[in-house]
């Protein structure tokens, strides 16, 4: 092997400069990288290797035929361009070689856009792409989806998914998890796939997806938990995902396999995204490619930390913003994914996010792009230069999390042990309206009563994440347990209540995985590196909690054949969704369904979080039930008084069809 490549001519034929990098006064002065940004371009005659890097005396290329460990094959300076772009190409094929550049006399690094790598990542694979795409790949299609209001989203971790004994699935933890079919736990409940096809939902989120640093991949057989938030390389699926992380095309064949599953089970994909900080900087390829250009400094020229993990990137840069574009333009492209989370997105600036949303726009507007409206200490930049939930209203086509009505229904982020409305507590009313209509301008919500935003957020419904927990934070369940002293049914009650609220809001509803079977974790609130006992889900539950299965699945199902619960447009929100004069404890409105196209011409909802039932007044009409006390669907009777009694701790949903 070492003579075979030893005998490969290494040549430059690219035009360059060369010599002592140009002086600047700031890396603000640095030039930005012109087209694409690939650092490595094969074909079998020749491979291209390329390093954006302006203020670099020197770039080595260096030619492995392992991903990790040995001595380099060969080595060869490159050759500066005028973007700062260094470049050298090499004859021959070069297919299954590992590849590093070095800057200066820093750490070897893969570079910034490393499409395949060794094992954890710490060097480029020269890989012919096109070999790596699964049977059938080029007739991959993304699922029907008219836009943005038909969305129903389902977090998940493929180890949570499927890890556990129960889940009847064989590659455990992996990609592939989600490929198999016809899985099912020993009680005969559909699992994997499957489940998620029984449950309705049209996409899924996976918790981050791209190689990142927590998981040593060469100790697999350690079975550690990790959700991923520290990414090494961007652009390349984790390798403790993959059946061989050795092997650089098996994680990227993987994934696609996983996502071309996906999309046959009419699923689109939404990938977690983690532009705003890395692992480490000392050994991150953005430093080790272009040090001092990609991370925000404080004055004294210590690192910025907005993320809470030691580091906040600089979208503001343009090679940054390029970069974060360019990433999330190859994973819509390569990989087929429908969408993005962005994590801590308030640590990014508005015009980045601007520029994300445009080029999507131009791939299939229907893609989603969402994220977290809040950073986790304060960003190195102007508050209302940064994409944080309140300047949301100003970044079209970009959604964010609404915490206003998740904590008025749960209680606050910050105390695990405090309730709120579902605990009966009283005047959280509002936040609640103010999440169902979507978290826009509305006559009806008194913005001043609302717990955290004090002006509507959100231009559009579609705007707004409605949901009452995530993979952060204790599970629903746990937080019930936690926050109030439940009585026999009670947890069950109020987490179908909850998921009512979430799933007929004008936003975009969203639930973790094992919600719908009512998974716990042990109480445990950020179980980011917990063990399997801790985040693995229990299959058996499903049987056991086929109730409250039926419910989720019931409200999902509700939502989809009635457009009255995603209009989509604030101002058909504002004329067709009217709240109704209701007790303390209580939200209830009236949609017209007539006016929105929908069957039902009124459709009116009712939560009540009070421990007994309540009287409402409904507008005129002959109302059915189509949910009540816990069912979904409800049988279908005939409520003919102009007040109707709503149960205990749950919620109503009626309509008139005439
Ligand atoms: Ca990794």
């Amino acid at each position: 092997m070492k003579k075979q490549i030893l005998a490969l001519s290494l040549v430059c034929t690219l035009a360059g400069c060369g010599g002592k990098a140009p002086v600047y006064e700031s890396v603000d002065d640095y030039p930005v990288r012109r087209g694409a940004l690939d650092e490595m371009v094969y074909s079998p005659e020749k491979t291209t290797f390329s390093l954006w890097s302006p203020a670099a005396d020197s770039v080595r290329l260096r030619l492995y035929a392992e991903g990790l460990g040995g001595e380099a094959l060969e080595e060869a300076a490159m050759r500066r361009g005028k973007d700062g772009t260094w470049t050298c190409c090499v004859r021959g094929d070069l297919q299954g070689k590992f590849y590093t550049f070095q800057v200066n006399d820093m750490e070897e690094t893969p570079g910034i856009f490393a499409k395949a790598v060794g094992v954890n990542g710490r060097r480029g694979a020269v890989v012919d792409l096109r070999c790596t795409d699964p049977e059938g790949w080029a007739e991959d299609v993304r699922p029907a989806l008219a836009g943005a209001k038909d969305a129903i989203v389902y977090e998940m971790h493929y180890r949570d998914y499927s890890i556990h004994p129960t889940s009847g699935v064989a590659h455990k933890g992996k990609f592939l998890a989600l490929k198999e079919p016809n899985t099912t736990a020993e009680s005969g409940s559909a699992t994997g796939i499957d489940h998620l096809k029984e449950l309705g939902i049209t996409h899924v989120q996976i918790l981050p997806s791209y190689d990142y640093g927590s998981i040593d991949e060469t100790r697999l057989e350690d079975n550690k938990y990790n959700w991923g938030y520290d990414p090494v390389n961007y652009n390349v699926p984790e390798g403790g995902y993959s059946t061989d992380p050795y092997e650089p095309t098996c994680r990227i064949r993987e994934m696609k396999e996983m996502i071309q599953a996906l999309h046959k089970a009419g699923i689109r994909v939404v990938m977690d995204v983690v532009y705003n900080h890395t692992f480490d900087v000392a050994h991150s390829n953005f430093h080790n490619t272009c040090p001092g250009y990609f991370y925000r400094y404080n004055a004294d020229g210590s690192l910025g930390n907005a993320s809470g993990c030691g580091n906040e990137t600089a979208s503001e840069r343009p090679m940054m913003r390029k970069f974060i574009v360019e990433s999330c333009r190859y994973w819509l492209t390569e990989y087929h994914i429908d969408g993005f989370r962005f994590d801590l997105m308030g640590i990014h600036d508005i015009e980045t996010m601007r520029e994300v949303r445009a080029m999507m726009d131009e791939i299939d507007p229907s893609l989603l792009l969402y994220g977290e409206g809040w950073a986790a200490g304060t960003p190195l930049l102007p508050q209302e230069e940064l994409a944080m939930k309140a300047n949301i209203l100003h970044i079209e086509g970009v959604g964010a999390f609404c915490d206003d009505m998740r904590d008025a229904l749960r209680g606050p982020f910050s105390d695990d042990h405090k309730g709120a409305f579902l605990a009966g507590e009283k005047g959280h009313e509002e936040s609640i309206k103010f999440g169902i209509a979507g978290c826009i301008e509305h006559p009806d919500v008194d913005m001043s009563r609302v717990n955290y935003s004090k002006a509507a957020w959100a231009a559009e419904p579609t705007q707004c994440i409605s949901y009452v927990s995530c993979h952060d934070d204790m599970m629903l369940t746990d937080r019930l347990k936690a926050s109030i002293s439940l009585k026999k049914g009670e947890l069950e009650r109020l987490d179908k209540l909850a998921q009512t609220a979430v799933l007929t809001s004008q936003g975009i509803p969203f639930l973790w995985n094992g919600e719908e079977i009512l998974r716990d974790k042990k109480g445990v609130h950020n179980s980011y590196c917990s063990p399997d006992s801790i985040n693995a889900i229990d299959w058996s539950l499903k049987a056991q909690h086929e109730d409250v299965f039926r419910y989720y699945q019931g409200l999902i199902a509700l939502r989809k054949a009635h457009p009255a619960f995603r209009m989509g447009d604030a101002e058909l929100v504002r004329k067709h969704l009217h709240f109704l004069d209701a007790p303390e404890g209580v939200v209830a409105y009236a949609l017209d369904g007539e006016a929105v196209g929908d069957e039902w011409k009124t459709i009116v909802v009712v939560l009540n979080a009070n421990r007994e039932d309540v009287a409402v007044n409904l507008p005129a009409g002959a109302y059915r039930l189509a949910c009540g006390d816990g069912e979904c669907p409800y049988s279908d009777m005939r409520v003919d008084e102009k007040i109707t009694h709503v149960g205990a701790q749950s919620a109503l949903i009626l309509y008139s069809m005439d």
